[in-house]
C-alpha cells in the first residue's frame, strides 16, 4: 500500500547553475524491538543530501508491509504520528534525487509490488540502471504487469522481482540481479526478509552495520553513525545480502569488478563518510594540498565556496602557508526551497546562496576553492561578486579535473553539450569565467588523494573512460522510460511476438551527449 499527500517538487531559486545532483540515498534496519521508522527517518536525515525530492520508507511487521511516501524533504514528509503508525521490525527507505524519471509522486520510493506468490515488495534504488530499454522490453514480453504508474528504472526492477510466482524473492533477486546492468545499490524487502544489493563494479557506496539488536544497510557509514550501528564492512560488488529470523546470509550473484565513482570523493558523500577505507573528509583535505603544490598563487587569503569546498580550501592553505579564512556564508537552505521564485529574486542569483564578507575580501588578492565547474555560470558570478566585494585578485582553484562527461551510472550533471569544459581549454575557461587564475588538480592527483588503485575507480566523466558498457544513446538517460507510448508500444509488440524495445529518438543519452 502506498499512501501519502503531494507537496510541489523543490526549486532552486538560483537557475544561473545547478550543482552536480546526487542520486539517491538508501537506508534498511532489521530490528526486533526497536522503532525501526524512527531508525529510518533519522537514518534518511544523514543521507538527505543524496536526494532532495522525494523521501519514503516501507515498514513490516512480519505480517503486512507498508509504504509511506512523498514528494519533499525527510522532515516534510514524516511527521511524529506518522512515524508512529509505522510499526514493526523490517524498514528500507529511499532519499530521491531523479535519475531515470521525473520528480513525481509515483516515482518516488521505496517501490511497491505485491508479488505473484502474494507478498509484499518495497525496494529503494541508488544508482542507474543502463539497460533499462532492454529490461523494459523483457518485462514486456514476458507480460509482466506494469501497474504503478512510475517511469524509473527501479519499478521496472521491482515488477521483474515481483513477477516470478515459482520463486521466492531471494531466489528472483538471484535470477534477476545478474542481468542488471549499470549502477544499483539496493536495499528491498518483503513482509519478513531485508535484503542489499550491490552492483559488480560497486559505483555507488552501500554498507553494513551491527545494532546490539539487529542490522543496518545504508548508503553511506555516516547514516550508521547517527543511529547508533557500529560499521561492520561494506556490501562487496555483486552481493546480495539477506537478513532476517534466519541471520544474515550473503550470496554472489556476480563476480565483483569494483569501479567505485571517483567523485564520491570529490562532492557527492558527507565528509564524515568513509568509502573504501578512506575518510573523504581527509581526501578533500589531500586533494587541496595537491592542489596547491599543482596550481600555486601568489595571494592573501585563501576561501572555500562553501560547504563542498571546505576541506580542499583547508588543504590548500596549509599547503600554501597562506592564511584560510571565510569569504562566503552561505544560505543553507534557501536552495532547497519550495516557494518558486519571482523573476526579480531570480536575478539575484548566487546571492541568494552565497553572501559575500566585505571586510575579510576587500584589497585582497583571494584563492577560491570549489569543488567542480560544470556550466561554469556559477563561477562567473562568483568571481563578478568578489570582485564587487573589493577582491583585487581572484584565483580560482578546482578540487576535481575538468568535467567533460556526461554520468550515465547516477549523477546528473548536465548534458555533454552543457559542460564548460567540454568546449573550452582551461584558459578558455579562464576568461569565460573573468579569474586572474584557474587550477584543476590533475586527475592523478585526484586519485592518489583517494588512496584507491586508479583500476577500481570510475572516472568517466573526467576522462570518458566508462567502465560498465553504454547500448546505443537512445537506449539510456533519465527520461528512457518516458517516450511517446513506450510502453504501449512494448507491449503491442510484445503481443506480437516482437519483443525489440521502440523507443523515440532523442531520449536519454542521446540528448545527454549532444543537446545544448
Ligand atoms: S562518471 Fe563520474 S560521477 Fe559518474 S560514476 Fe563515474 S566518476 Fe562517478
Amino acid at each position: 500500500m502506498c499512501s501519502g499527500q503531494v507537496n510541489p517538487p523543490p526549486v532552486s531559486p538560483d537557475l544561473s547553475e545547478t550543482p552536480p545532483r546526487e542520486e539517491c540515498g538508501v537506508f534498511g534496519v532489521w530490528a526486533p524491538g526497536e522503532e525501526v521508522a524512527k531508525l529510518t527517518y533519522f537514518g534518511l536525515f544523514a543521507l538527505q543530501h543524496r536526494g532532495q525530492e522525494a523521501a519514503g520508507m516501507a515498514v513490516s511487521d512480519g505480517a503486512a508491509l507498508v509504504v509511506y511516501k512523498d514528494l519533499g524533504l525527510v522532515a516534510q514528509v514524516f511527521d511524529e504520528p506518522t512515524l508512529d503508525s509505522l510499526r514493526g521490525h523490517i524498514a528500507i527507505g529511499h532519499t530521491r534525487y531523479s535519475t531515470t524519471g521525473s520528480c513525481t509522486w509515483e516515482n518516488a520510493q521505496p517501490t511497491f509490488r505485491a508479488t505473484a506468490a502474494g507478498t509484499g515488495l518495497a525496494l529503494g534504488h541508488n544508482g542507474n540502471l543502463v539497460n533499462t530499454a532492454e529490461l523494459a522490453a523483457r518485462a514486456a514480453a514476458e507480460g509482466v504487469p506494469d501497474v504503478s504508474g512510475a517511469t524509473t528504472d527501479s519499478d521496472l526492477l521491482t515488477s521483474l522481482l515481483a513477477a516470478r510466482p515459482d520463486l521466492s524473492v531471494e531466489a528472483a533477486a538471484l535470477e534477476v540481479l545478474p542481468t542488471l546492468r549499470g549502477a544499483f545499490s539496493l536495499v528491498f524487502m518483503d513482509e519478513h526478509t531485508l535484503y542489499a544489493a550491490r552492483d559488480e563494479y560497486g559505483v555507488r557506496p552501500l554498507v553494513l552495520g551491527r545494532l546490539e539488536r539487529g542490522w543496518v544497510v545504508a548508503s553511506e557509514t555516516a547514516a550508521l553513525d547517527i543511529v547508533g550501528a557500529s560499521f561492520v564492512r561494506e556490501i562487496e560488488p555483486g552481493e546480495l545480502l539477506a537478513i532476517d529470523d534466519d541471520g544474515l546470509r550473503s550470496e554472489r550473484f556476480a563476480a565483483p569488478t569494483p569501479k567505485g565513482c571517483l567523485f564520491e570523493y570529490v562532492y557527492l558523500a558527507r565528509p564524515d563518510t568513509t568509502i573504501a577505507g578512506r575518510n573523504v573528509q581527509a581526501a578533500r583535505v589531500e586533494v587541496g594540498r595537491r592542489l596547491a603544490r599543482e596550481h600555486p598563487a601568489d595571494a592573501d587569503i585563501v576561501i572555500p565556496v562553501p560547504e563542498s569546498g571546505t576541506p580542499a580550501a583547508v588543504g590548500y592553505a596549509q599547503e600554501s602557508g597562506i592564511p584560510y579564512g571565510l569569504g562566503l556564508v552561505k544560505n543553507s537552505y534557501v536552495g532547497r526551497t519550495f516557494i518558486q521564485p519571482s523573476q526579480t529574486i531570480r536575478q539575484l542569483g548566487i546571492r541568494l546562496k552565497l553572501n559575500p564578507l566585505r571586510d575579510v575580501l576587500r584589497g585582497r588578492r583571494v584563492v577560491v576553492v570549489d569543488d567542480s565547474i560544470v556550466r561554469g555560470n556559477t563561477q562567473r558570478a562568483l568571481v563578478r561578486m568578489l570582485r564587487e566585494s573589493g577582491a583585487i585578485e581572484v584565483h580560482i582553484r578546482i578540487s576535481s579535473p575538468p568535467v567533460k562527461w556526461p554520468c550515465f551510472y547516477g549523477i546528473d550533471f548536465a548534458s555533454k553539450a552543457e559542460l564548460i569544459a567540454n568546449g573550452l581549454d582551461v584558459e578558455g575557461i579562464r576568461r569565460s569565467i573573468g579569474a586572474d587564475s584557474l587550477g584543476y588538480v590533475s586527475l592523478d592527483g585526484l586519485i592518489v588523494a583517494s588512496e584507491q588503485p586508479r583500476s577500481r575507480l570510475c572516472h568517466a566523466c573526467f576522462d570518458g573512460e566508462y567502465p560498465i558498457p553504454l547500448p546505443a544513446p537512445e537506449l539510456v538517460g533519465k527520461h528512457v522510460l518516458e517516450g511517446i507510448g513506450v510502453r504501449v508500444a512494448n507491449t503491442e509488440r510484445a503481443v506480437n511476438g516482437d519483443a525489440a524495445p521502440k523507443l523515440p529518438r532523442g531520449y536519454g543519452a542521446g540528448g545527454a551527449l549532444t543537446r545544448p
